[in-house]
C-alpha cells in the first residue's frame, strides 16, 4: 500500500522525517533523562506546521488530510515518542473537538493560536476515579447567572501544565436526567481563577511529554463555553477518541518502524561467532516477522484513515488499528532490544527508551482490554 501512496504523501513523509532527524533525534535521550517538556521543540514543531495539520487554512491550519497527519505522527515516533505524543494529543484531543463541534465563534477564537503551536489545548476526561469507566466523571459544572461554575479534578492530562498550555475541554456533569448523569464538554481557559495545574513526574515512559493533574475550584466561564450542545459530552468524547486512537496507533507504528531499523542496523554491524548477527537465521527471521507486522499495521491504519476521510463509520477499525499497532510496537521493541543484547539496556542506545515508551500505547485512549470490548460489541 505504501508503494501506491500518492507522491504528495511521499514528499510530506520526507519533509517530516528530515525535521525529526535534525531537530528531534539528537535531543531525544537528553529530554528523556531530564523529564522536561521541551517548549523550544514544540515551537519548532509549530513553525514546521505540525499543529493543526488537518484544520483548514481559514482557521490557521495546514488543511491536509488524515493520512498526512498520521504520517507526521509516525515519522516523529520513528525517532522519539514524546514529541509524537505531544502532536497527537494536541491535534486529536485538543484541536479536533473544537474544530468538529465548536461554533464559528469558538473556532475563530481558539484555533488560530492553537494551530501555531504557541498555545496548546488539552482534553480532560480522566479523573482519579474515572479512567476506563468514563461515565464515572465527578467534575461538576453548575449554571449560575449565565456562567458555568466548575469544581473537580482531572488526572494524567497531556499538554496541560507547560508555559504554553492554555486550557482544556473538560468533561463535566451538568445535571441529572432520571437520576442519570448529563455529561457535557466545556471549554475552560487556564487563566480562569481557581484553575491550578500540577505536573506529573517520575513516569516510566513519554518522559518529555507534559502530563498533569488539574484542579478546578469554582472556575467560572460563560454559558457559551459549552462545546456542542449541553448533554453531548459522551458523543463528543467517543468521536474524539475514535480519531485519537488512530494517532496512538500511528505512534505504535512509527515506534515499531524505528525499532526495526535499529535492530536491522545493529544485526549487520554486531559480529559473534565470526559473522554478523544478521547471518544467523534466527535473527533474519525475527527481522522478517517484524517487517511483516509493520506492513500489516500500516495497511490497516491507512485503510482506517481512508474510511474516516470518506465519511464512513470507522470506530471498529480505529479500535482494531490501535490494538494491533500497540501490540506490534510492544513485540517489535522487545525483539529489537533482544537483538541488541546487553547493549540494548544502556540509556545511550535509543532502543532502551523505545522499549519503555511503547508501554503507554496499550493503556492511553482506551486500554487494550477496553478496545477488545469495543471490537466485540461491533462483531458479535
Ligand atoms: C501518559 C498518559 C497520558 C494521558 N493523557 C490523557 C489525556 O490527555 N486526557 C485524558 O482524559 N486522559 C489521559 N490519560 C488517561 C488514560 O486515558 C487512562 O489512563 C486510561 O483510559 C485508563 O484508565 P486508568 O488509568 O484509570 O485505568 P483503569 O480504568 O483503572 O484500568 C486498570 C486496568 O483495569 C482494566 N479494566 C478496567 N475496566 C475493565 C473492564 N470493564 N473489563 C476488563 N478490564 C478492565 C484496564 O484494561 C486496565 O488494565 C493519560 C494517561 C497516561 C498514562
Amino acid at each position: 500500500m505504501n508503494e501506491l501512496l500518492d507522491s504528495r504523501y511521499i514528499k510530506y513523509r520526507q519533509e517530516v522525517r528530515e525535521f525529526a532527524e535534525i531537530h528531534v533525534k539528537p535531543v531525544a535521550i537528553v529530554q528523556d533523562e531530564k523529564e522536561e517538556f521541551p517548549v523550544d521543540l514544540a515551537l519548532k514543531m509549530g513553525e514546521a506546521g505540525l499543529f493543526g495539520i488537518t484544520v483548514p487554512a481559514k482557521y490557521g491550519g495546514q488543511g491536509l488530510d488524515y493520512i498526512s497527519y498520521i504520517i507526521a505522527v509516525e515519522e516523529l515516533a520513528r525517532v522519539d515518542s514524546s514529541p509524537a505524543a505531544t502532536i497527537a494529543a494536541h491535534n486529536s484531543l485538543g484541536i479536533n473537538p473544537i474544530y468538529t463541534f465548536g461554533t464559528e465563534e469558538q473556532r475563530l477564537k481558539y484555533l488560530p493560536g492553537l494551530c501555531t503551536g504557541e498555545k496548546l489545548w488539552a482534553f480532560g476526561l480522566t479523573e482519579d476515579n474515572a479512567g476506563s469507566d468514563a461515565k464515572g466523571v465527578e467534575t461538576e459544572a453548575k449554571l449560575e447567572n449565565g456562567e458555568w461554575v466548575i469544581n473537580g479534578t482531572k488526572m494524567f492530562i497531556t499538554n496541560s501544565c507547560s508555559s504554553i498550555a492554555t486550557g482544556i475541554t473538560a468533561q463535566a456533569i451538568t445535571g441529572y436526567n432520571d437520576g442519570k448523569k448529563e455529561l457535557s464538554a466545556i471549554l475552560l481557559d487556564r487563566s480562569v481563577p481557581g484553575y491550578t495545574t500540577t505536573p506529573i513526574k517520575g513516569k516510566l515512559m513519554w518522559r518529555a511529554v507534559d502530563n498533569g493533574k488539574l484542579n478546578f475550584e469554582n472556575c467560572r466561564v460563560p454559558e457559551s463555553n459549552i462545546l456542542g450542545k449541553r448533554g453531548e459530552g459522551m458523543k463528543i468524547m467517543l468521536s474524539t477518541l475514535d480519531g485519537g486512537r488512530l494517532s496512538i496507533a500511528a505512534i505504535g507504528l512509527g515506534l515499531a518502524q524505528g525499532a526495526f531499523e535499529m535492530a536491522s542496523a545493529y544485526a549487520q554491524k554486531r559480529r559473534q561467532f565470526g559473522k554478523p548477527l544478521i547471518e544467523f537465521q534466527t535473527t533474519s527471521f525475527k527481522l522478517a516477522e517484524m517487517a511483516m507486522k509493520i506492513e500489516l499495521a500500516r495497511n490497516t491504519l491507512y485503510h482506517t484513515c481512508r474510511l474516516k476521510e470518506a465519511g464512513l463509520p470507522y470506530g471498529k477499525q480505529a479500535a482494531m488499528s490501535k490494538l494491533y499497532c500497540s501490540d506490534i510496537a510492544r513485540e517489535i521493541a522487545g525483539e529489537s532490544l533482544q537483538i541488541h543484547g546487553g547493549f540494548g539496556f544502556l540509556r545511550e542506545n535509543h532502543i532502551e527508551r523505545f522499549y519503555r515508551d511503547q508501554r503507554l500505547l496499550s493503556i492511553g485512549e482506551g486500554t487494550s482490554e477496553i478496545l477488545k470490548m469495543v471490537i466485540a460489541r461491533y462483531v458479535l
